[in-house]
């Protein structure tokens, strides 16, 4: 069978000076994964008639579908449109059923008087079939020639989404017959990429040409995606449980889901299973825990609230943090940390509760307690660990590494609190 490949092609300037991410390249090319598609190349390039030009011609070598975003607006510096028209050899032309629908839209949506240069977004080339776009004025064009498709739609991230989703996604499946791909994905802490690949060396080399490991590290954790591709679906989730599951098997000591989750969902879950609630004391995270937890649906069932402690006052005055440890030991200390915790179990009413101290950067460090430094201290009613870490990136990496890690710290814990109970109960 034959594979299926696509080329992404972003157009406008504004991608080139990186005044807009490209994200339009990313989603597409992940739901056209889905469906079975490679996607071979993404190319962006400016707002320029060669440059667009040469780019079709370049990855129409390649490429069975080239799917096209931006340049479809009313605006001068938009020049797709005729560029299609002419590199497809069609003639502009009015199309009825989008001047109708951009009518509507100015009259119904925007309330605002349509112009002549709105109007001109029902003008397409006569050699393409047009692609409704609900949202948006300017439609999505499908142009085929030699056995080659071309999709071109507006560079507006929705409307773009929605094109694809009603559209082009189903008219691809449609008309070509694409493979299965399957997923299946799981998360290790504590061991390194390299030392990851060393323990599952066999495993790797022993894998039918068809099934790929992918190692994604990310946060000091490893994520291994497998991939397996085929046309039987039925045989092809057989074969693929069964390599998930051997994988697995090796994995268990350091295993942290074996789902498609980040980590804060699998605290939510954990928590949730055991009808536990947690709360948090905020010190350099400032509440991005609990914006974390919070942001998955129904966490009410188990996260109560968060106490962002960023001054020392509030880390007294709310947490019940001693004065004397703070200015024996700093704010940044185990101590600190561990007092925040007994403070936020008290204050908050939960059963678990996570605290965090540290120093951010880039100002504030000092040779013993260089910028990463940070304290963190998860625990319940009975007992508390904490941990120091070392981080050596920018603020904002920096946060989030302490954020993921001290729900991890705080899932290892539960978890040996859960295993506690169960051999105590026995
Ligand atoms: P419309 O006619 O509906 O405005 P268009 O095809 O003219 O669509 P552009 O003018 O190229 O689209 O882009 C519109 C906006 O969409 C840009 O200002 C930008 O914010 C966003 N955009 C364009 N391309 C991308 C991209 N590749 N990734 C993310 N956002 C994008």
């Amino acid at each position: 069978m034959q594979k299926i490949n696509a080329t992404i092609i972003t157009i406008g300037d504004e991608l080139l000076i990186g005044q807009v991410i490209d994200t339009n390249s990313a989603w597409m090319a992940q739901e056209l994964n889905k469906i079975g598609v490679s996607v071979l190349r993404r190319v962006a390039v400016g707002d320029e008639w060669n440059a667009i030009w040469s780019a079709l011609e370049q990855e129409s070598r390649y490429a069975d579908i080239l799917l096209l975003t931006g340049g479809l607006g009313p605006t001068a510096d938009d020049i797709t449109k005729p560029l299609l028209c002419e590199y497809f050899g069609g003639r502009m032309v009015t199309n009825e059923k989008v001047l109708a629908h951009v009518r509507h839209l100015f009259e119904n949506v925007y309330r605002r008087p349509m112009i002549e240069r709105n109007a001109r977004q029902a003008e397409v080339p006569d050699v393409c079939t047009v692609l409704h776009n609900a949202r948006g004025t300017a439609p999505g064009m499908w142009f085929e020639k030699d056995n080659r498709i071309l999709v071109s739609l507006p560079g507006v991230p929705h409307e773009m989404k929605g094109l694809m989703t009603d559209e082009v996604l189903p008219k691809l499946k449609e008309r070509f017959q694409l493979p299965v791909i399957l997923h299946r994905t799981l998360l290790t802490a504590g061991l390194g990429e390299s030392f990851l690949a060393e323990r599952i060396r066999d495993f790797e080399a022993n894998l039918p040409g068809h099934v790929k490991l992918a190692y994604l590290p990310n946060y000091g954790m490893v994520r291994l995606r497998l991939s397996a591709t085929g046309f039987d679906e039925q045989a092809l989730t057989a074969e693929m449980e069964e390599q998930f599951n051997k994988l697995q098997s090796q994995l268990q000591d350091i295993l942290v889901t074996n789902r498609d989750e980040p980590m804060h969902q699998v605290v939510g879950r954990l928590l949730k299973e055991h009808q536990k609630t947690i709360g948090t004391a905020e010190s350099c995270t400032g509440g991005y825990i609990a914006h974390l937890l919070t942001s998955t649906p129904g966490s009410s069932a188990y996260f109560k609230g968060s106490v962002v402690s960023y001054a020392n006052e509030i880390k007294t005055a709310v947490l019940g943090v001693q004065p004397e440890t703070l200015a024996r030991e700093g704010a940044v200390s185990e101590s600190t940390v561990e007092q925040m915790v007994v403070g936020a179990l008290k204050h908050l009413g939960t059963d678990y509760a996570i605290a965090t101290s540290g120093i951010m950067g880039p100002d504030g460090g000092s040779p013993e307690k260089p910028v990463g430094t940070v304290w963190v201290a998860v625990g319940n009613s009975h007992s508390i660990v904490t941990q120091c870490f070392h981080f050596r990136f920018d603020r904002t990496r920096n946060i989030e590494l302490t954020a993921i890690n001290a729900l991890n710290l705080l899932r290892k814990f539960f978890l040996e609190q859960v295993a506690h109970q169960k051999t105590n109960s026995h």
